[in-house]
């Protein structure tokens, strides 16, 4: 069933759900951004409709709720620990369909696989439920519609925001029927982008042999000196998963303190140093190669029906070096046409 909410409808229902939720929504920070005038959207818990920001696309994902950049796994002292706990409250998050498909495949790789489950993930993502929210088409960085990212049923709520404070809703999980009671009904379903600005097509790589000279093409150098191995772009990725473990002592006994987890990057120094200090991709255009193979070719080969990206956009728009994904991803193409035509 769906309703056109007024803005004061709109409120009363938004604060009869914080009484049981706790809700996240992408925020907009006035001059917190990246230059000293900049905005930056980024995803935080809301008291009201008024603090959610609708129309830009967030700078950072949705998965920073599930997620977080840092957290406490557990807590130690000389002889015991204690897990990290959080609250049971459930989660109720605006997302946009690019944030919500990006769950489908972090929850792949933090739940179940290799037959390990990441309790820490599936402690907050059994909590979530999500409020779709209205995307008309994104930014120039956007790409979702090649990466089939851009619908999703995975939603409880669909909301179209007004400039005039009122909001269309649709109700489609009926655990929320009971906040719209005395809201007339209306027709309104929720409308997905068709076409984004950009268009890309993911290059296939048919073999092994191709693969290998993929990775020993000459493209990969050009990263040497463009990428500074800062690693924004996976921090700002809506799927990447990757984490290291610090502890933090507490006072002068190092004993007492805790393990945080604190999301890492594969394209930052020291992220495959191994014992011995031998280190795996040394150099920027190594990490650059491993990261893109990693997302467009390794989980697919993996998990078969998607690749590791829903073209969001977020590692072009961070990136402090101006380099894209998409026109990597253009770069590998040609790379892959000049293998096949036996050219290198
Ligand atoms: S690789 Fe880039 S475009 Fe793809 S999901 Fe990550 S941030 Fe978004
Ligand atoms: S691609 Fe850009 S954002 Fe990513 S590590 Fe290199 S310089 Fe940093």
């Amino acid at each position: 069933m769906s309703y056109r909410l007024t803005q004061n409808e709109a409120d009363a229902v938004f604060a009869e759900l914080l009484k049981k939720f706790d809700i996240y929504a992408p925020h907009r920070h006035v001059c917190a951004g990246r230059y000293s005038d900049d905005d930056i959207v980024k995803y935080d818990k809301v008291e009201s409709l008024s603090d959610v920001e609708y129309k830009k696309k967030s700078d950072y994902p949705m998965k920073e709720v599930i997620s977080p950049i840092q957290q406490a796994l557990f807590y130690f002292t000389e002889d015991e620990y204690r897990e990290s706990k959080v609250s049971s409250r459930p989660i109720l998050i605006f997302a946009r369909p690019c944030d919500i498909n990006a769950q489908k495949i972090q929850a792949r790789i933090y739940a179940g696989n290799g037959g390990f489950t990441d309790s820490y993930y599936e402690r907050m993502k059994d909590r979530v439920k999500y409020i779709l929210m209205d995307c008309e088409g994104g930014d120039d960085n956007c790409f979702c519609v090649s990466m089939h990212t851009n619908k999703t049923d995975n939603y409880s709520l669909a909301v179209k925001f007004h400039e005039d404070g009122s909001l269309f809703v649709k109700v489609k999980d009926q655990d929320f029927d009971n906040y719209f009671q005395e809201i007339k009904e209306i027709e309104f379903e929720p409308e997905f982008v068709n076409k984004n600005e950009l268009k890309v097509t993911v290059p296939v790589i048919k073999d092994h042999e191709t693969l290998n000279k993929l990775k020993a093409h000459p493209m990969w150098n050009e990263f040497n000196s463009r990428c500074i191995s800062c690693g924004a772009c996976t921090i700002a990725c809506s799927t990447c998963t990757c984490f290291t473990t610090k502890d933090i002592i507490y006072g002068d006994n190092p004993e007492v303190g805790e393990r945080r987890r604190i999301e890492s990057s594969c394209q930052v120094d020291g992220y495959t140093t191994v014992a011995g200090g031998i280190s795996y991709r040394k150099t920027a255009g190594e990490k650059m190669r491993f990261k893109m193979l990693h997302k467009f070719h390794d989980y697919k080969e993996r998990f078969v029906d998607s690749d590791m990206c829903v073209g969001c956009g977020r590692c072009t728009a961070r990136c402090p070096q101006f380099i894209s994904i998409t026109t990597t991803l253009d770069k590998m193409s040609k790379a892959i046409e000049e293998i096949e035509k036996g050219e290198v």
